[in-house]
């Protein structure tokens, strides 16, 4: 035992300590620290450094989870980059003594599929959202690997393939797929484009556990850039027809309270794009419009800063498309 804590400090290992329901990836190889938590039983996840992706976090800014069936894992994003992908396989693996059997792909966003490569092969089997593969061909696809390749070099480089999934959920706006593994159902949810036009969230029928992907962030303002926030307000509710027990974002920490949470963002989106439709009515500029809103209820969230004026600007533009379409 001693022998092994000794190797476990030298390879620098920072499981130790935490306790139970914890494991950690070694610092050697070069990524930042990686711990999988249990959110709660059967499930686990790792939660990525928040910020910009860089060469300092080796692009490791989003989420990924999986779920234990007793058949194999259901895994549920890939991390940014192949390297961070092998590395949370790895450690979701050795965590549940299960193997990956099934891969869901919430969106094509680099900072959540880039790790397929660490997925992909004989025995797995990757879903998709049916959209996915128009996004994939994308010129937005090819350009941003270009970018990353700069930006995130070594750990995007020339080796870096990026693959489409082996199948396409059997989803639309109105139909969920569900499928079972092992123990569990699992229902397959289309987003309807509201972040990314092949958006898709997966719950886990027994568990009462919803990932989601970019389509809800716990207890701060949700960066809405130029997505409409009335197509968003129905991926909310798409969110809470079954209402979740657990809710895994793609992004920062896990939701315990999710109706709470998503009611937050529900009634910032509502009062984004009314207030903005109000302001184009009344027809203001962004700016007038912009300063005299009373954003007090939201201004102490995190990422109130960063974002709320971008996502103002965006509902703006979209309740002017809104009123063209109106005469
Ligand atoms: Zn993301």
């Amino acid at each position: 035992m001693l022998h092994l804590i000794q190797q476990a400090l030298r390879a620098g290992v920072v499981a130790l300590g935490l306790g139970f329901g914890t494991w950690a990836g070694a610092a050697s190889d070069g990524l930042p620290p990686m711990e999988v938590q249990k959110v709660g039983k059967d499930v686990y996840f790792v939660q990525g450094q928040s910020g910009a992706a860089s060469s300092a976090n080796a692009g490791f800014i989003s989420n990924a989870g999986a779920v234990a069936t007793g058949e194999g894992l259901v895994v549920f994003d890939t991390l940014g980059t192949p390297a961070l992908g092998a590395k949370m396989r790895q450690l979701i693996e050795a965590a549940s003594g299960e193997k990956v059997k099934i891969l869901v792909v919430s969106h094509y966003h680099a900072d959540h599929f880039y790790g397929i490569q660490s997925f992909a092969g004989p025995g797995v089997e990757i879903i998709a959202h049916p959209t996915s593969v128009v996004v994939f061909k994308g010129d937005n696809t090819t350009r941003r690997l270009e970018q990353r390749r700069q930006d995130l070099f070594p750990w995007v480089s020339d080796d870096t393939h990026l693959i489409l999934a082996s199948r396409m959920a059997r989803i639309t706006p109105t139909q969920n797929e569900t499928f079972k593994l092992g123990r569990y159902h699992f229902t397959l949810i289309d987003g309807l484009g509201a972040h990314a036009p092949d958006d898709m969230m997966m719950r886990v029928e027994e568990l009462g556990v919803l990932f989601t992907g970019d389509l809800f962030f716990t207890g701060r303002v949700p960066f809405v850039g130029d997505a409409d926030p009335k197509l968003w307000l129905k991926g909310l509710q798409r969110m809470t027809e079954t209402p979740p027990k657990v809710a895994i974002p793609g992004h920062g920490a896990v939701s315990y309270a999710p109706e709470k949470d998503i009611e937050l963002t529900r009634r910032y989106l509502s009062y984004l794009s009314e207030q903005m439709a109000e302001a184009v009515a009344n027809m203001q500029s962004f700016e007038e419009a912009y300063e005299a809103i009373d954003w007090s209820e939201f201004k102490d969230l995190p990422a109130f800063s960063l974002a709320n004026r971008l996502n103002a600007v965006g509902a703006y533009l979209n309740a002017e498309k809104d009123a063209l379409k109106q005469k």
